[in-house]
């Protein structure tokens, strides 16, 4: 029986989604694994392990404590991280991650740093900006880069960028812009650079939608975990995570009783409701609350009602037989994150990713 909020974690579901991204991509494009945000929620050392047992190569992390954390972990395969600051390089060149550059000023520091400790060589990637106008250089900035810095102690590994709206179904003016302009990048590169770097753009949504842009590497995350933000491409995966949590404490109310925080759900009739030990310091946020966020009990769907709380929410339970221990699911494989999470004006990625350290994390 299930004792508290747990994530049940299918690691054949990862496999599933590992094999099937492999299986849109020609032999020698690299797969780059995006485990930031603790693996999407879920956590980031046991999927990285698993990931390499399954052949990946390369994982990324968003900033520089989360890399540490994996190598500590005695994860050996590269890691790039894509957001490194100033002041982390030196972390970065410690534990031996390779960083992404992104402006003129950190690819200035990163040198200086490789200079005062004498290394050569040290493996780097150069992100540019092609439209999202999120982090990256310009196509200026390139062109400076590669004409006027000395680059020499740098291993230039790959140059990329970044889609804004890989998800949108062809034709997309906007990413055939970026598309456009990565080509420019790609152009420009070969030309001024003396050794030719590896080239990435697609993410997730990007391999279902734009393979024929996959180029050297692709950098996937939230696919591996089981959506790719289209139902028809979401229909070839298998979310892995599973939230759910036993009701705790069942009340019988009579109408006119009220229930939560500012008396938020009023019983307009002798009621049943539940509690359930999960709330918004879980990642279970207010949007939820009021009878937008549904569960499932036994097949049968109940909502949340009230305000949802800090440690718990409650839900009516009608006539849902059921009782203290029953389990309760928020999302599973049948009403996944996707589908919870658009009750609450959100998207998969954020449920995921805001899930607390302190729901139990189980595999299977
Ligand atoms: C997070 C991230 C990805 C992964 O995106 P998904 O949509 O989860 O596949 C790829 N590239 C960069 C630069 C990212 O920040």
């Amino acid at each position: 029986m299930i004792q508290e909020a747990q994530l049940t974690i299918d690691l054949d579901c990862l496999a599933h989604n590992y094999n099937c991204l492999r299986s849109k991509l020609k032999e020698d494009t690299a797969l780059i694994a995006v485990v930031k945000a603790n693996a999407y929620g879920t956590s980031s050392v046991r999927i990285a392990q698993e990931l390499a047992k399954l052949g990946t190569k390369h994982f990324a992390v968003a900033y520089t404590a989360e890399a540490v954390v994996l190598r500590e972990a005695t994860i050996k395969e590269d890691i790039m991280v894509f957001y490194p600051q100033i002041g982390q390089l030196d972390r970065i060149i410690e534990h031996q991650l390779e960083p992404v550059l992104y402006t003129v000023e950190i690819i200035k520091a990163f040198i200086v740093l490789l200079k005062q400790k004498n290394l050569k060589d040290y493996p780097v990637h150069i992100k540019c900006n092609t439209g999202l106008n999120r982090i990256g250089l310009s196509q200026e900035d390139l062109v400076f880069f590669l004409t006027k810095i000395d680059a020499s102690s740098l291993n230039i590994k790959s140059i990329y960028s970044h889609l804004g709206a890989s998800e949108n179904l062809k034709p997309c003016p906007f990413t055939q812009h970026q598309i456009n302009a990565f080509e420019v990048v790609k152009k420009t590169v070969k030309e001024l650079c003396p050794t030719l770097p590896k080239f990435h753009l697609l993410n997730s949504s990007g391999v279902f939608n734009y393979p024929e842009h996959q180029l050297d590497a692709v950098r996937v995350g939230i696919a591996l975990y089981g959506f790719a933000n289209q139902t028809e491409w979401d229909l070839e995966l298998q979310p892995i995570a599973k939230l759910s949590a036993p009701i705790c404490q069942i009340h019988t109310l009579k109408k006119g009783e009220n229930v939560g925080y500012n008396q938020g759900w009023k019983a307009t009739k002798d009621s049943r409701i539940g509690i359930i030990p999960i709330g918004h310091a879980d990642g279970i946020g207010r949007q939820y609350g009021n009878g937008v966020g549904k569960v499932q009990i036994l097949g049968q769907t109940a909502p949340i009602i009230g305000n949802v709380c800090m440690d718990m929410l409650m839900i009516d339970l009608e006539s849902i037989r059921c009782e203290v221990g029953t389990e309760v699911i928020l999302f599973d494989k049948n009403t996944t994150a996707a589908d919870f999470a658009a009750t609450g004006n959100t998207i998969s990625y954020e449920l995921l990713t805001g899930l607390n350290s302190r729901i139990q994390r189980v595999y299977q």
